[in-house]
């Protein structure tokens, strides 16, 4: 809904930040426009997610609007500004999960993942989630700052009712590209963590998913053989990204309609760009940090991921 934030994460990947949006992103009434067309198509299930999709003065507009039209929606936040109003707002919608991201068990340590970010309003998003009976999910990025606490995390977002816990390795994008070297872990601590989730996912059995399969952005590539996915993925200014892996755009909803860009999505999959782009990805995980840096993927005539 936009790339503006209230926060500036180290390990974002949209490259957000207060202050950042696309510059011309949709307004209201584009927004409202794309939605009504979700709507006649059909479409099951909308993730309305940013930057922070909180701060768009029309976000409870566009989640209203399609949860009338029977939508099922998901909704990611970091919870800066999500409390029991906006809680009780969304219970009214068909809602399938409010993904809140909790990186941090201490302040000290959320913090300096979260610059600016405080845990306990986070935590106080959750608890409104799970007065209102939101279906919770906590995200939680591995980093050298937090690994210490993901057990802590984990044990967290259990005690605040979550349905899942989800994770996996730390995705080389945005601005978490920017600042590799001191965010990724070594193979060893990976190797740690994976056992963690190992071990928590049979402990809380039952009580609350703990979800890192596949880990990897590669694992995920692996698995789908570059299929196209069932998905449409709207950028906030209108223009349709062909995947978020790669920085390719395919069609631009201020000129198409939706169902024209779905074709053009399903066009751009035949694109041989498109299967060479995941596999330099799978030979080379570093290209990924040039992933948004987008440009048609029609007219663009450099190499890929070049
Ligand atoms: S990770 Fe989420 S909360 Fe943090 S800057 Fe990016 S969009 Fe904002």
């Amino acid at each position: 809904m936009t790339r503006d934030c209230n926060l500036a994460c180290l390990h974002c990947c949209t490259d957000s930040a207060p202050h950042k949006p696309f510059p011309n992103e949709l307004n209201r009434e584009e927004a409202l426009s794309i939605a009504s067309q979700i709507i006649q198509a059909q479409v099951p299930y909308v993730l309305l997610a940013g930057g922070e999709p909180l701060t768009v003065p029309h976000f409870f507009e566009i989640a209203e609007a399609l949860g009338r039209g029977r939508v099922y929606l998901k909704v990611e936040t970091n919870g800066q500004i999500f409390g029991e109003n906006e809680a009780e707002r969304l219970s009214r919608l068909p809602i399938r999960s409010l993904q809140i991201s909790i990186d941090g068990a201490s302040q000290a340590v959320y913090s300096k993942m979260r610059p600016g970010g405080v845990l306990d309003k986070t935590i106080f998003a959750c608890r409104a989630a799970q007065k209102f009976n939101l279906p919770l999910e906590i995200t939680f990025a591995p980093t050298q700052i937090n690994i210490s606490e993901a057990s802590n995390v984990i044990d967290l977002a259990a005690d605040l009712g979550a349905f899942r816990f989800n994770s996996g390795s730390l995705m080389r994008i945005g601005t978490a590209a920017k600042l590799w070297e001191r965010l990724n872990l070594s193979s060893a601590e990976y190797e740690k963590f994976y056992n963690l989730l190992e071990r928590k996912e049979k402990e809380l059995k039952g009580k609350m998913e703990v979800a890192f399969r596949p880990f990897s952005i590669e694992e995920d590539l692996k698995s789908k053989k570059s299929a196209m996915p069932a998905t449409i993925l709207i950028l906030p200014d209108g223009r349709v990204r062909v995947s978020g892996f790669l920085p390719y755009t395919c069609a631009d909803l201020r000129k198409e309609t939706l169902i024209q860009a779905w074709k053009e999505c399903q066009k751009a999959y035949q694109n041989p760009k498109i299967s060479t782009g995941f596999d330099e990805i799978l030979k080379d995980a570093s290209v990924l940090a040039l992933a948004n840096q987008l440009r048609s993927l029609e007219t663009s005539d450099l190499p890929v991921m070049v």
